[in-house]
């Protein structure tokens, strides 16, 4: 079965889009066949695992709405064992055309569904707001993985996700769930971190990932290179995150089976 997942929170700069690249490489470096869909007009997640998004002739644009096959979008990362559908700016009038269309929340979904069978996980890296992009992730996906900083507005920061994620589970997904909770730059010595943390395991008990991603400046550096940190630093602090998250969320998905 394959396991489909929406990065999402609605606030920039949490870690999305490095979560995304990231646990995309170290679930390939585990053995899991793994597809990372960049659905942020932005396209960081594209060009962090080195596709120039400016150069690609096709992307989620046209698989959402032209006539193009997800697999015809198809990418493999250049230097990691996953493949890609990249993005770039297209992807902004996608939004917009989309509002013309009939079933717009489902277009994802179907396009997906001729991909399952190749893949063990599929990330999508959704853009930091609640628009017909994330719709369309969170109605494709079967669970939600949220990074998130441990900041004091952190908890107030998630309550529209959490409507959101309450409306679509009523309607066009209701098997959607929140898989986990991941703190994001992760800093041990400042004490909201401890305050933060408890409240959120008071909220969502073990859906808080035990694994942490700390603040590590390779993190931050490995996307100019177009490589995952992995391929970047594979001994950095950021790399070994990385690697027991994907670690934990394997054994999560084996337990839940
Ligand atoms: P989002 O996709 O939620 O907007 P990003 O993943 O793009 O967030 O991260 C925002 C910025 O913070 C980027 O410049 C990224 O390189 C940096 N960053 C993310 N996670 C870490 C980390 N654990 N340590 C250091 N820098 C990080
Ligand atoms: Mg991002």
């Amino acid at each position: 079965m394959t396991h489909i997942f929406a990065i999402a929170n609605q606030k920039g700069g949490v870690g999305k889009t490095t979560t995304a690249v990231n646990l995309a490489a170290s679930l390939a470096a585990t053995k899991r066949r793994v597809l990372l869909i960049d659905l942020d007009p932005q396209g960081n997640a594209t060009m962090g695992c080195g596709v120039d998004k400016y150069e690609i002739e096709r992307s989620m644009y046209d698989v959402l709405v032209s006539n193009c096959s997800a697999g015809q979008a198809l990418t493999p990362a250049p230097e990691a064992n996953f493949d890609v559908l990249p993005a770039n700016g297209d992807l902004t009038a996608a939004e917009v055309e989309l509002m013309e269309v009939t079933g717009r929340e489902q277009k994802l979904n179907n396009a997906l569904k001729a991909l399952l069978p190749d893949y063990d996980y599929i990330l999508i890296d959704c853009p930091p707001s609640l628009n017909m992009l994330t719709l369309n992730a969170l109605v494709a996906a079967q669970g939600i993985l949220i990074p998130m900083q441990c900041e004091y507005y952190a908890l107030e920061g998630l309550s529209a996700l959490m409507q959101t994620i309450t409306s679509i589970q009523s309607g066009p997904n209701p098997q959607l769930e929140i898989t986990g909770l991941i703190r994001t730059m992760y800093d041990p010595r400042n004490s909201l971190t401890k305050d933060v943390s408890d409240q959120l395991t008071e909220h969502f008990g073990d859906k808080l990932f035990t694994s942490v991603i700390p603040r590590n400046v390779r993190l931050a550096e490995a996307p100019s290179h177009g490589l995952p940190v992995l391929m970047y630093d594979k001994v950095s602090k950021g790399a070994l995150a990385y690697l027991a998250l994907a670690g934990e969320l394997n054994r999560r998905m084996t337990a839940s089976k």
